[in-house]
């Protein structure tokens, strides 16, 4: 399906294929057992820490291990590389610094557990991302890639995800005003037909990166964006469900019309 270099060597390749077998295990866990945080934050996941605090060190590993790869590597040279690590930055940099000090509501604490869980996963996932893109020299990166209907079509779905990503956690937190606590019904945007619509986007935003890079690594992260989040929007949507009488009987958990 892709046209890619060969991974570097073998415990790479090994190290890639692991790293997608766990996706399935979290898959799995997470269906069972949502991480202790937002709806489902409980007691026995050891200590806490700031919430602001707990974010931008969970999400930071993403912004710098790819940015480390990308100068150390000489990446700056091709602008293709340029345009991949901008749309990158574009999701993280939001995500790092912008979100964790919008957020509204009593929670003001996030598990360590949960943090360290996050923190690993976007510096693996960085690695892998960062060491395919930049180091690999593959041909398929050309200028000529940027004209491409595969990094057309991906650049679109990214940004289409984006927005919804974005959107969606804006109509979240305007749900409460400041002070307030508490949980209510999201409606409007992408809300009007699931319940984890800001999911949703962020799962379209990976398909498309996985597009636009046409690499097993993108793919990878798409999978593992799915392996994290259909499990917690089907726990989002049990809970909404069984929390407001009132709750939309049309809206499906994560994927318009079907889950
Ligand atoms: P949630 O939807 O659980 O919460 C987001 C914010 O909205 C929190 O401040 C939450 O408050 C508030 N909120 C949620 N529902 C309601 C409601 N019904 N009424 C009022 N306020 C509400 O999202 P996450 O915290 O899990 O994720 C945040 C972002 O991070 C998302 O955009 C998500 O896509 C992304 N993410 C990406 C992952 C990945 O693997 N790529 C993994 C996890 C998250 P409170 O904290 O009080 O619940």
């Amino acid at each position: 399906m892709f046209e890619f270099n060969p991974l570097r060597d073998m415990f790479y390749t090994w190290l890639f294929y692991g790293w997608i077998g766990l996706a399935g295990v979290s898959f799995v866990a997470l269906r069972f057992i949502p991480a202790s945080y937002g709806k489902f934050t409980r007691a026995g996941w050891g200590p806490s820490i700031h919430r602001s605090l707990g974010w931008v060190a969970m999400e930071l590993p993403a912004v710098g291990v790819i940015l480390f790869l990308f100068v150390t590597h000489a990446a700056y040279t091709n602008l293709v590389y340029v345009v991949f690590l901008s749309v990158w930055q574009l999701h993280y940099i939001n995500r790092t610094f912008v979100f964790p000090f919008r957020m509204r509501g009593k929670k003001t604490s996030i598990s360590a557990s949960t943090v360290l869980f996050g923190l690993l996963f976007n510096l693996v996932n960085g690695y892998f991302n960062g060491h395919y893109l930049f180091a690999g020299d593959n041909p398929l990166y050309g200028t000529g890639w940027l004209s491409d209907p595969r990094f057309l079509v991906g650049l679109g779905v990214f940004i289409v995800g984006f927005g919804i990503n974005i959107h969606s956690d804006e109509l979240l937190r305007a749900l409460r005003k400041p002070g307030e606590t508490g949980y209510k019904i999201p409606r409007g945007g992408m809300f009007r037909y699931v319940s984890a619509a800001n999911y949703l986007g962020e799962l379209v935003e990976w398909a498309g990166w996985a597009i636009l890079t046409w690499s097993p690594v993108g793919f990878a992260f798409f999978i593992w964006t799915g392996a994290n989040l259909i499990p917690r929007a089907l726990s989002q949507h049990h809970w909404y469900v069984e929390t407001f009488s009132e709750y939309p009987q049309n809206r499906k958990a994560i994927i318009p019309f079907l889950v």
